[in-house]
């Protein structure tokens, strides 16, 4: 079965404070969208919503990954669905090591009595690692702590190809890297593109897209998508930047929920 997630009407509100004004998005396996738009336009909290962060109350809208309501699961429940989130700022989690979590979300997700065995976790993760050029040190690092911000994002890939999700959400995983760094990431991301997986990249920038060519490209301004094209679209952004979008849809003011 080919992967159809679908978001509807989506509005999300964070200390009654509304910062989603309803999202219309439909991503099927094999397609990748990117959700490009200024700071403060709601772009994180649409990741966080869908990932069912605590602080993002959803108050309307409906979320189906292959018709099962995501809204209902907890977290734990999303990711084992096969929704991942690769952080903007990735969390430092002391006294777990790199590998340990790992192996703790992969039999997560694949379930009990069908766990991974430690040889060819081993074996996959060291894989992976060399893949990213990563040095084999970092399996043994507790989680994020002392990781360069490029440090970090690598690593949220290298969760995302060993968790083998149906639908990825990248936010902002071209900041803090470098281009040599980006062109890892994105091969890595490049490489996970395939008809059972959807991908839904969230970037400031263009320049990521230089690197994975996107199938839509969605322009977020007061946590509302206010204009959606192709690849192309991307490209004006980068010329042009966006202004151009702004003085088309009579907007002053792009961001969202600021006092
Ligand atoms: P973007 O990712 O597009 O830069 P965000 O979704 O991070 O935008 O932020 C949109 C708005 O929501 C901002 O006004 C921001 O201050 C507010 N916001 C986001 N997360 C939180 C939070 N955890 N607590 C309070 N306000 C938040
Ligand atoms: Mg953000």
């Amino acid at each position: 079965m080919t992967t159809q997630f679908e978001i509807q009407g989506l509005k999300s509100s964070i200390e009654g404070k509304e910062i989603l004004k309803g999202i219309d998005l439909k991503i099927k396996g094999g397609e990748v969208h990117a959700i490009m738009g200024p700071n403060g336009t709601g772009k994180s909290t649409l990741a966080s919503a869908l990932m069912g962060h605590p602080k993002y109350e959803v108050t309307d809208g409906s979320v189906t990954l292959n018709g099962e309501d995501v809204l209902e699961m907890a977290v734990d429940e999303r990711a084992r669905a096969g929704l991942f989130l690769a952080m903007q700022y990735p969390s430092e989690i002391t006294g777990v090591t790199n590998a340990d979590f790992l192996r703790s979300a992969i039999n997560a997700r694949r379930g009990e009595g069908n766990e991974i065995s430690l040889i060819k976790f081993v074996r996959q993760m060291e894989g992976k690692m060399k893949e990213l050029e990563m040095n084999p040190e970092f399996m043994h690092r507790y989680l994020n702590e002392g990781f360069s911000g490029g440090e970090k994002k690598r690593n949220e890939i290298l969760q995302m190809m060993l968790l083998e999700p149906k639908l990825v959400i990248l936010d902002e995983i071209d900041s803090g890297l470098d281009i040599d760094a980006l062109r890892i990431v994105a091969e890595g991301v490049n490489a996970m593109r395939s008809e059972d997986r959807g991908f839904l990249i969230i970037t400031h920038y263009q320049r990521l897209l230089n690197y994975i060519t996107p199938d839509y490209v969605h322009v977020m301004m007061q946590g509302r998508i206010v204009k959606s094209g192709g690849p192309e679209l991307a490209q004006r952004l980068e010329a042009e930047g966006y202004d151009w979008v702004k003085e088309e849809l009579g907007i002053v003011d792009e961001t969202v929920g600021q006092a």
